[in-house]
């Protein structure tokens, strides 16, 4: 009997083949996302949007210091310290960040900044969702990335736990603000002295 020609056995193999690679495909596990309706749990570490820390009190932890943005490959983070006074106070030692902004449109997520932080002010959460169409949008303020309150704090700027110094602060001696602490008018942003616990 005649053997069937090589071109013939191929074009019937052909399709068969790439229907096997359909069949094979169907029963690996799928790597589709059903993002945003589902959306996974990010690595504890993960490098999502940044979050400006706060002493139990309600402090901020920011010094003003800049090393941040000294380390910051991308140029992406811009800080202006200023001088703390006993009628407004945001950290508890001499300076505090007043202006404090990353530009998300020049951030790569690597992490130098909160490496550089000698206060642990600067820190990294699972946010990751920073995508926005205005490059302006993407620029985002001390107001924006500053902690939320938690219990036992009063909003900052306030004076500082009695008794105390900026190193009890940093070997933990204060856990909460003291009781009657009240928030302090903001007068550096434009504040005035009748909005006294504004705020708060
Ligand atoms: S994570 Fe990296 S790129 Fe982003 S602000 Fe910090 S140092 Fe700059
Ligand atoms: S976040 Fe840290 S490194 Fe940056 S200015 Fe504040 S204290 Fe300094």
């Amino acid at each position: 009997m005649a053997e069937e020609p090589k071109e013939t056995k191929q074009g019937f193999q052909n399709p068969v083949a790439g229907f096997g690679v359909t069949f094979k495909a169907m029963f690996k596990k799928r790597l589709t996302e059903q993002y945003p309706e589902q959306q996974k749990t990010t690595a504890p570490r993960f490098h999502g949007r940044h979050q400006l820390n706060r002493h139990p009190d309600g402090l901020e932890k920011c010094v003003g210091c800049e090393l941040c943005a000294w380390a910051c490959p991308a140029d992406a983070i811009y800080v202006e310290g200023a001088d703390n006074t006993d009628e407004e106070r945001y950290s508890p030692g001499e300076r505090y960040g007043a202006v404090y902004q990353i530009n998300y449109a020049r951030c790569i997520l690597c992490g130098l900044c909160i490496e550089a932080c000698p206060t642990r002010a600067l820190t990294m959460t699972n946010e990751f969702e920073l995508a926005d169409s205005s490059r302006a949008n993407l620029i985002y303020t001390k107001e924006q990335l500053l902690a939320g309150l938690e219990e036992g704090m009063v909003d900052s700027p306030h004076s500082i736990f009695p008794g105390t110094d900026e190193q009890d602060y940093y070997r933990g001696l204060v856990t909460e603000a003291a009781p009657g602490t009240v928030r302090q008018t903001a007068v550096s942003k434009g504040e005035k002295p009748e909005d006294k616990g504004a705020g708060a």
